[in-house]
């Protein structure tokens, strides 16, 4: 353990400590030490502490929020996304793409499926490896804690933090609403900022350049799209229909389904390319994805030659959708009546249809934060810092960031995971 190999100072004061209660609301204590100090009491949090405390060391998780793992219970509509099958370094958005690898590798999807059935929770694939709990997130909560208890972690919510010193001997000092802590290692999972009312802060940030770490610049991911003027004047009136897109922007698209709002578009296929644009670049959705659209059109020609476009797309779109993109878009008529460029424009814009969107609805609806603590200056196998021994960065408010589907809570645990059993060394 990493303890053994530390000054003797820390030594007498870590056998002099007594146990810290398990507790709940805010209780002022003297200084006590741990082995790790974890910050955030969300997945990544979590699962750092139990295994570490599982490993013998001993934890405290100090979160500010009233109760933990708020992000966990919200999610997948309320039955966690708590993983996918599918998971592999593609699925995930860093500057460093290689990064996520080796902790991805370490702790696989398997490995939490393995726990979440130890602890007979049901669960079910929706789609694409996606495996959701069959009744509640809250599930996934418990199971945490429970493994925490078992741990002995010590867990603590409605806990400020003040101040993070680091001592000439090495250990970091936390001066926080319930008094003040010490320990050789401290890990940072605070998360990044999407839906502050969550308890989410920058404050994972702040503390890296505290320690002189780079924070490669944040925006919302897996957020829906706003549009502005003509886009939004004629699709508002659109607002709940969905159809099957592929959305595509930079290189990347997604098939899914695109739902239109009040203020723009969301669905998982604008969710997912929503990580990827960026004001100003070129978003195309092809409306009728799978079906080659030019064949089609030539196909109705022959055989429906007086049947007016905007009824056969009404076919193969939703209706109202058809119809408004043959109010806006497209002159409809008899079929008869178009010629061979004119059918191969329509096809065009049909399956390549320019959408300009102004904006996200930014970190209020975003599942998750892009950019973040840069990893250049963590150890990939570790998390460690690698300009301050003991100082860990896991979860989200690195700069590694999921697909929707399951792919974020499963760098949470992998990389939650790594830092935890380093830790223990
Ligand atoms: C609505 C929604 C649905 C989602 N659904 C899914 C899903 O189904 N599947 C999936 O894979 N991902 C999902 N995600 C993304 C996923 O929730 C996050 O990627 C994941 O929770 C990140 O884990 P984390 O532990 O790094 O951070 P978080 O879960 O955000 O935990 C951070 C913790 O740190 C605490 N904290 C923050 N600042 C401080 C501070 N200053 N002092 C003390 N504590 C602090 C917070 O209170 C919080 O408890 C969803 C996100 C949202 C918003």
């Amino acid at each position: 353990m990493r303890c053994s190999t530390t000054s003797s100072t820390w030594s007498a004061a870590r056998s002099a400590a007594t146990p810290c209660p398990r507790a709940n609301g805010p209780e002022r204590v003297s200084e006590r030490d741990f082995d790790a100090i974890v910050i955030g009491a969300g997945a990544a949090g979590l699962m750092c502490a139990i295994a570490a405390g599982q490993r013998g060391l001993r934890v405290l998780v100090l979160d500010h929020a009233n109760k933990v793992g708020k992000k966990i219970l919200m999610s997948g509509g309320g039955r966690c996304n708590f993983t996918n099958t599918g998971t592999t370094p593609a699925n995930y958005l860093s500057a460093n793409p290689h990064f996520c690898k080796s902790a991805l590798a370490r702790y696989t999807p398997w490995h939490f499926i393995e726990l979440v059935e130890r602890h007979g929770i049901k669960y079910h694939e929706k789609e694409l490896g996606q495996l959701f709990c069959d009744e509640s997130s809250k599930l996934i909560v418990k199971l945490l804690l429970d493994e925490c208890a078992a741990a002995g972690v010590d867990v603590r919510t409605h806990c400020s933090i003040e101040q993070v010193m680091h001592g000439d001997s090495g250990e970091f000092r936390l001066r926080t609403s319930q008094g003040s802590f010490s320990a050789l290692a401290l890990v940072v999972a605070s998360g990044g900022l999407s839906i502050p009312s969550m308890g989410a802060s920058g404050f994972g940030y702040q503390l890296a350049k505290q320690f002189g770490h780079e924070v490669l610049p944040t925006r919302a991911g897996l957020v829906p799209l706003t549009l502005t003027g003509k886009h939004a004047e004629r699709l508002q009136e659109l607002a709940g229909v969905s159809l099957p897109v592929e959305a595509r922007c930079n290189g990347t698209s997604f098939r899914n389904f695109m739902l239109v709002t009040h203020r723009g578009i969301s669905g998982p296929s604008i969710l997912q390319i929503s990580s990827y644009w960026q004001p100003g670049d070129d978003l195309r959705l092809d409306l009728l994805p799978g079906i080659d659209i030019e064949a089609q059109l030539q196909e109705w020609q022959a055989s429906r030659r007086d049947a007016e476009l905007k009824t056969l797309l009404g076919e193969v779109l939703p209706k109202r959708f058809a119809q408004r993109l043959c109010e806006h878009w497209i002159a409809s008529k008899p079929l008869r009546q178009y010629n061979a460029p004119e059918l191969r424009g329509i096809a065009e814009l049909l399956s390549s249809w320019p959408l300009v969107a102004s904006g996200t609805e930014g970190y209020r609806t975003a599942e998750v934060t892009l950019g973040g603590v840069d990893t250049d200056g963590l150890s990939s196998s570790t998390m460690m810092s690698r300009h301050v021994p003991g100082l860990y960065f896991i979860g989200e408010v690195v700069d590694v960031t999921g697909w929707l589907g399951g792919y974020n809570f499963q760098w949470a645990w992998a990389s939650g995971h790594a830092a935890g059993t380093a830790i223990a060394g």
